[in-house]
């Protein structure tokens, strides 16, 4: 593997020197910048998109580029737009209570709990929740739903604080914040302190194994400073007194975990036979190992030119290519490829606030889902593949005119 020569960072858990790349995507402006017209002729910041991983503890990660404030004090992102989201989150909140026996005597605490968009559903049980928002917008909205909410960062800070007021949870729970975590160890060790003896903590996040197996690089970006194994995430909760004794394996996102810790001298929960094997699948696979990490930036670079050579082609036939949805992973894709409008005529969304923007880094039109049956287009090449299903139905109109879906990973893909 090379030795990358440019950082002089240190693992955000243990601190070894981050020698090893495993992938270098060049350079990206925020996923979440999109540009007015009339910024179009503005500069644009660009930040690297290089990813390491630490030989010691196997951590990969990003090198902290943009300060956690600049991205997530206004975000523009609230959980409560995506249904099957919701959803996921309400089936959640009925099969965790039942399991840890919540009552009115209980206090459930949500990091990054967004708009109230989980706790509403613990709220309708008569179980007493509280959630940690950094972003003010979005935490007023769950103050104006009736969610109880701190406007804070989490961490040893703020969970020793909570605790000064007689506040520590029978349940701490998160969903996509763990990769967000710009301090990690202040995090899980805030995670510690806040809950009580007997409590039980669950996180989700995107796992490793299945980003590298399904070649999911464009789910990598500025917002996402760490990639999870199993393997390192138990690392990281010991560090802290904490010991992961559960695991669920979700579709969500690409295929996440739901890992559960509880404080390591409670030994009412052992561990089960579900987190046993998927440590032993996981060591099977090479977790590690260096040379495991190794193979990935290949892939991804065929996976580039792979796609590249699907639309010089199809451009090269006289045909029209347009995308569908403007999320966060596919900035990542169309900048790191290189896809502008010279080979992207538009891309359409069904949030209005991004109508009329262009994307950041590619500058590529966003219109309204309409534009498609105007357009005709020969293909729709779909970003946000982890929904490509719900999409090929809603707008399965275009092949009225011979119109096809293209699905850009794990490799590009046609669909009729
Ligand atoms: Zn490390």
């Amino acid at each position: 593997m090379q030795e990358a020569n440019s950082t002089t960072s240190a693992c955000m858990f243990c601190g070894t020197r981050l020698r090893h790349t495993f992938v270098d995507l060049g350079m990206s402006p925020l996923c979440e910048s999109f540009v007015p017209r009339e910024k179009l002729n503005h500069m644009e910041p660009f930040y690297p998109l290089h990813v390491y991983v630490c030989e010691k503890c196997f951590l990969v990660q990003l090198e902290e580029y943009v300060s956690p404030e600049e991205i997530f004090t206004e975000y523009a992102y609230f959980s409560s737009f995506a249904d099957s989201w919701v959803e996921h989150m309400r089936r959640y909140a009925d099969m965790i209570s039942d399991r840890l026996a919540l009552t009115r005597t209980s206090l459930v605490l949500e990091v990054a709990s967004n708009d109230g968009y989980l706790l509403q559903h613990f709220m309708r049980k008569g179980i007493p929740v509280l959630g940690i928002e950094p972003a003010a917008n979005v935490a007023k909205v769950a103050v104006e739903k009736g969610v109880p909410t701190l406007v804070k960062f989490f961490g040893e800070r703020t969970a020793r604080e909570l605790v000064a007021e007689g506040k520590q949870a029978d349940l701490v729970c998160g969903a996509n914040v763990l990769a967000q975590v710009p301090k990690l160890n202040d995090f899980v060790k805030g995670l510690k302190i806040v809950l009580k003896p007997g409590g039980v903590v669950t996180i989700e996040f995107p796992h490793l194994m299945k980003l590298m197996a399904e070649n999911q690089f464009d789910t990598i970006y500025h917002e996402h400073f760490s990639y999870f194994s199993w393997y390192a995430a138990k690392q990281i909760f010991a560090a802290h007194g904490l010991t992961l004794f559960d695991v669920e394996e979700l579709p969500t996102h690409g295929g996440s975990l739901r890992i559960y810790a509880r404080h390591q001298e409670d030994e009412t929960r052992p561990v089960t036979e579900r987190a046993r094997e998927l440590m032993r699948r996981e060591l099977a696979a090479g977790v590690d190992r260096l040379e495991t990490y190794a193979h990935f930036a290949e892939q991804v670079k065929e996976t580039k030119r792979k796609l590249l050579e699907f639309l010089i082609a199809a451009k090269r036939a006289g045909k029209k290519v347009v995308g569908y949805g403007a999320p966060g992973k596919g900035n990542t894709l169309l900048n790191y490829c290189g896809i502008r409008t010279d080979f992207l005529d538009f891309t359409v969304d069904r949030n209005t606030y991004k109508h009329g923007k262009f994307l950041p880094g590619t500058h590529v039109p966003i219109h309204p889902p309409e534009e498609l049956r105007r357009a005709r287009p020969d293909y729709v090449l779909i970003l946000p593949w982890n929904l490509k299903d719900e999409i090929v139905e809603q707008v399965s109109y275009i092949r009225e005119w011979g119109g096809k879906f293209l699905i850009p990973i794990p490799e590009v893909t046609v669909i009729d």
